[in-house]
């Protein structure tokens, strides 16, 4: 096994926070960061009430200056042990326009330094999978799933512009119905063992979920409400799953969302699960950004 590193690390649940830097237009003075620590310790201000603070601490956090090559750097131990045979799931949870995109596909994949989490993984697994005889098969799943083999970091690309113009067909609102839906990329692979020839089959789980954002009951109505209540019911289903697979409790309720049914082989016994937590360091933002922070802390 090449990736010990990974066996080394303490639990298969790992938390990362992630603060998206301010947007060109947003008033600097308006944080809730008050304090990142080197060892994921995070302190959040309460902006309507002066000394009032509170203290996370994950198991990393990276701050507004981080470049998608650190944060994948950080990854890239969790994401080479598919080769070896795991399963791997890593998430990204956090309100809309809290950087979930961002971490793991990045602002465009025209230039490879904006490459987020999934383009990098691929490219890494291909690179690696020549020198190791393995082979990859590429899925996007969940909704209207369809599978796909590849060869090549190109093919994958190319895949995925044609998942996202079908996405952009007609929307204008296609912030929206990404903020509302949840994206599952699933990276298939087969290795052998070159020592005792045998074949390990692993997996890697890359998901940008959906806007954890509360709606408020009195301005959604109908449709809306309805889908944004199933959102809601399925994110704290996810965050049960974990909370239990944390506990080392001897019940999981992985069926309480499709989510947690469509991830179930791939959280729990021997899977790795990253969670990246996704924080918008805008005061306005305060209450989510707490909300968020106390799921995170929940299953970390
Ligand atoms: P989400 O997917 O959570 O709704 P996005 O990933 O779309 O959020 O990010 C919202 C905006 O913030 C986008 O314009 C994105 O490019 C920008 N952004 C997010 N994270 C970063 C970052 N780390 N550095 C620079 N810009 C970022
Ligand atoms: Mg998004």
């Amino acid at each position: 096994r090449l990736y010990n590193e990974v066996q080394d690390l303490k639990g298969n649940i790992r938390v990362y926070c992630r603060i998206r830097p301010f947007l060109p237009g947003q008033s600097r003075k308006h944080t809730t960061v008050e304090y990142l620590g080197e060892n994921g310790e995070l302190v959040i201000a309460n902006p309507s009430k002066q000394g009032s603070h509170r203290l996370f601490k994950f198991n990393k956090v990276f701050g507004p200056t981080a470049t998608q090559e650190e944060v994948f750097l950080d990854t890239q131990p969790l994401i080479r042990s598919v080769l070896d045979g795991y399963n791997v799931c890593i998430f990204a949870y956090g309100q809309t326009g809290s950087g979930k995109t961002y971490t793991m596909s990045g602002p465009s994949i025209s230039s490879t330094v904006d490459w987020g989490v999934n383009y990098r993984a691929l490219n890494d697994l291909f690179q690696l999978s020549q020198s190791r005889k393995s082979s990859i098969a590429y899925e996007v799943a969940v909704p209207d799933a369809s599978m796909h083999p590849v060869k090549s970091t190109k093919d994958v690309l190319e895949l995925m512009n044609i998942g996202l113009m079908n996405r952009a067909v007609g929307a204008t609102a296609l912030n929206e119905r990404s903020s509302r839906s949840h994206s599952v990329l699933t990276v298939h692979v087969r290795g052998t063992d070159l020592k005792t020839d045998t074949v390990l089959r692993g997996s890697l789980h890359l998901v940008d979920l959906a806007g954890s954002e509360r709606v408020d009951r009195s301005e959604a109505t109908g449709e809306r409400l309805r889908e944004a209540q199933h959102i809601n019911k399925s994110l704290s289903a996810l965050g049960d799953v974990i909370f239990a697979l944390a506990q080392k409790s001897s019940h999981v309720p992985y069926r309480n969302s499709k989510l947690t049914q469509v991830l179930q082989s791939s959280l729990g016994g021997q899977a790795k699960t990253l969670m990246f937590v996704q924080l918008n360091p805008d005061m306005e933002s305060y209450s989510e950004t707490i909300s968020t922070l106390k799921f995170a802390e929940r299953v970390s």
